[in-house]
């Protein structure tokens, strides 16, 4: 497992933002869509490349097309906010969707839906904003596994060092990016300092 914290002014700024408890959810999902671009453009930045010969208004040249198709797969529900940023950075890319809740005693995940696109040869990027045990990305990743992805990066706004440890254990081939490391989860399971819980501040629900 690969860990990436994007070190960014505008990163930090606009993750300042989500983590103030008086930002309303209008404006906390359009700083997570924000957010998301710097993200998503990161996660995509190792993709291989083709070479293409194009002509400009003005003469032959050569151009540069990403070799291979992107899917993104939204862990619901918080994974919903980062979507926009794939849908506008990359209209192309295929949506997954995989629905798993957090059991409140054990923390660990119970799936209720999943919904993949192929995944043949293709980069899978798995939307997964807070990164808190690790339980939930580590199933979501397991899925796309046995659904055929190879290739495959997380998207996450924080991660928690618990859970960056437990992708390292069960998935050390996977590649993780993030705004911030942060520094513990707390005896709730939280991230903090974190962002509360993401799915309710962008969605405003208690
Ligand atoms: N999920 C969240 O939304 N927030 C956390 O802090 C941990 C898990």
């Amino acid at each position: 497992m690969s860990l990436t914290v994007l070190d960014h002014p505008l990163a930090a700024d606009l993750l300042t933002v989500l983590r103030d408890k008086n930002t309303a959810p209008p404006k906390f999902r359009q700083h997570a869509e924000r957010l998301g671009y710097l993200l998503v453009a990161e996660a995509i930045s190792d993709m291989p490349t083709d070479s293409v010969e194009i002509e400009t208004p003005l003469e032959a040249t050569i151009g540069t097309t990403l070799r291979r198709p992107i899917v993104a797969v939204a862990v619901l529900r918080a994974g919903l906010g980062l979507l926009p940023s794939v849908l506008t950075l990359v209209p192309d890319a295929a949506i997954g969707f995989a629905g798993v809740q957090r059991d409140e005693e054990t923390a660990e995940p119970m799936e209720y839906y999943t919904k993949f696109p192929s995944l043949d040869g293709a980069r899978a990027l798995i939307l997964e904003p807070m990164l808190a045990t690790g339980g939930s990305l580590s199933w979501a990743v397991d899925k796309v596994k046995q659904n055929g992805a190879k290739d495959i990066t997380a998207v996450c706004v924080v991660v928690a060092p618990e859970g960056a440890e437990r992708m390292g254990a069960d998935h050390p081939d996977v590649r993780i990016v993030a705004a911030s490391l942060d520094r513990e989860l707390n005896p709730s399971f939280y991230i903090a300092p974190g962002l509360g819980d993401m799915g309710d501040r962008l969605f405003g629900t208690l």
